[in-house]
């Protein structure tokens, strides 16, 4: 295949949310690119589109490899890894921005680069810059040469028409132009940066490894991988600046705000074995599985997890209601890019090509199914009819999260809001058009509750971000707007 255009790598699990970007970066280790291509395998979850890692030694200076396909396909290679030497390196993973699905190019795999007269800097960016249209008609108005189509490079391209004197500081002046959700990392020949927008809406956590050296990733699951110690979540707003074998600097650029964290990431986003805010995501799952239980029980002989993510939230509802829990649905593991390139006639196969249902155990039994959300409902449909037809007397789903009506513009990719079920059903309609015997989601408040927040949802100050629930969003999408998008109206 093409080095230059790729598929979307699941061709079949397109009904879902899905995060855009994984990042993850070290200073001062041995080989730090290793450590680079081990924490992205970590974080493959968040984007299976394309790879990329720039590291930094003093002897070769810069160098950078990006490659479309999986880490562990891409980076185990000796041919590529050893053209990436040196104690300092960062990584991203990703899934291709809303612009550009199935239209990727080679160019728009992060991190950039961009020399400047104090020295050259990368950087690799999680989230979506909401403003990036406007910022890049004003930066090609005024001379610069964009290299590719991703919104990260206005970061690149406002750090260069900076002022300031050095990268850092640069880097501060840039991103107070910038808009939306911005997990970033970066790097200098010395110094390893990690900041998060003013809201804190897309995670970063900071981690130590060996004597000298400092990580920075996504989440916590990629500190494990390379035996990185977690020492603590980037707050929102915050810069920090990381040298080999000293501390840690902190600056706080931003004017500071009220965070506003990203709810998705408790309840799909992140690894089951992640901690965020202090908790446990997959505790934090199964007491969500716990909440639906009480808001909507039912009577029923089992309760199956959709798999994988449905399984912690499918464990609390049947802890909470008392129901047993049973892998009602098996997985095929081995799925991965198999099937690539499908045939029409693979395509149709399906959803059947990923879950089988377990015939012997489902006969005749009243099933509740756990699922963490319902996007276009297309998977939701087809999981029913397959339970059905295995004979279940009736089949119950249990959703792990509120109704998606609205879509992210803060780095999740999402379908169009006309395309997404809860844009345009009401519950009642959707229960209908699934032809289930019942559907219940979890509320706002239950979903607040179960992450934490004992007294549910602040309507006037809301604690997390939940946009794609509420409508409600904490940062004006403004480059949508421009594109027609309308706002929920008072009377919505
Ligand atoms: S809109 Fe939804 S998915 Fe996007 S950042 Fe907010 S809560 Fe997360």
């Amino acid at each position: 295949m093409s080095d230059a255009i790729m598929p979307p790598s699941h061709p079949f699990d397109d009904d879902k949310l899905r995060e855009e970007c994984g990042i993850f970066g070290v200073v001062g280790v041995k080989d730090a690119s290793t450590f680079v291509a081990l924490g992205l395998h970590a974080l493959q979850h968040r984007g299976q589109e394309a790879g990329g890692i720039v590291s930094h030694d003093p002897e070769h200076g810069f160098n950078s490899a990006r490659r479309f396909g999986y880490v562990r396909d891409t980076f185990t290679s000796e041919k590529i890894m050893e053209t990436l030497p040196g104690p300092l390196a960062i990584g991203h993973v990703r899934y291709s921005t809303a612009g550009s699905k199935g239209q990727t190019a080679i160019r728009d795999v992060q991190p950039f680069f961009g020399e400047f007269s104090m020295g050259g800097a990368a950087i690799a960016h999680n989230g979506n810059i909401t403003n990036a249209d406007a910022l890049r008609r004003e930066l090609i108005e005024r001379g610069s040469i964009f290299q590719s189509s991703s919104d990260s490079e206005c970061i690149i391209h406002l750090m260069a028409r900076s002022l300031q004197r050095n990268i850092p500081e640069r880097m501060e002046d840039a991103l107070r132009r910038v808009e939306g959700a911005f997990s970033v990392v970066a790097m200098t020949r010395t110094k390893l940066i990690g900041v998060r927008d003013p809201l804190g809406v897309r995670p970063l956590v900071l981690g130590k490894v060996g004597d000298d050296g400092w990580v920075l990733s996504s989440e916590t699951c990629a500190l494990d991988i390379i035996g990185a110690d977690f020492v603590r979540e980037i707050e929102p707003g915050e810069m920090i600046v990381a040298t080999a074998g000293n501390e840690i600097e902190s600056h706080f650029p931003f004017r500071r705000r009220k965070p506003r964290f990203c709810i998705f990431e408790h309840v799909y986003f992140s690894r089951p074995d992640s901690i965020l805010g202090g908790r446990s995501v997959y505790e934090t799952r199964e007491a969500i599985g716990r909440e639906l239980a009480k808001e909507a029980p039912v009577e029923a002989d089992l309760v199956c997890p959709v798999p994988d993510s449905g399984t912690p939230a499918a464990i609390g509802f049947s802890l909470q209601s008392g129901i047993p829990y049973a892998m009602g649905i098996i997985r095929n593991q081995y799925m991965g890019r198999t099937f690539i390139e499908p045939t029409e006639q693979i395509r149709n196969m399906g959803v059947r090509l990923k879950l089988n249902v377990n015939r012997a155990l489902i006969r005749g039994k009243r099933v509740i199914l756990v699922d963490d959300s319902v996007v276009r409902g297309t998977t939701s449909r087809k999981i029913k009819e397959m339970i059905l037809d295995a004979g279940a007397a009736e089949v119950h789903f249990r959703i792990a999260s509120p109704p998606t009506a609205w879509p992210c513009f803060y780095g999740v990719d999402t379908p169009q809001r006309e395309k997404l079920l809860a844009a345009t059903m009401s519950e009642d309609e959707m229960r209908d058009h699934l032809a289930v015997d019942s559907l219940r989601f979890i509320s706002l408040d239950g979903l607040y509750r179960a992450v934490g927040e004992a007294q549910g949802r602040n309507a006037d100050q809301p604690q997390y971000c939940d946009a794609c629930f509420s409508g409600e969003y904490p940062v004006k999408p403004a480059d949508m707007i421009e594109k027609g998008f309308v706002l929920k109206t008072a009377a919505e």
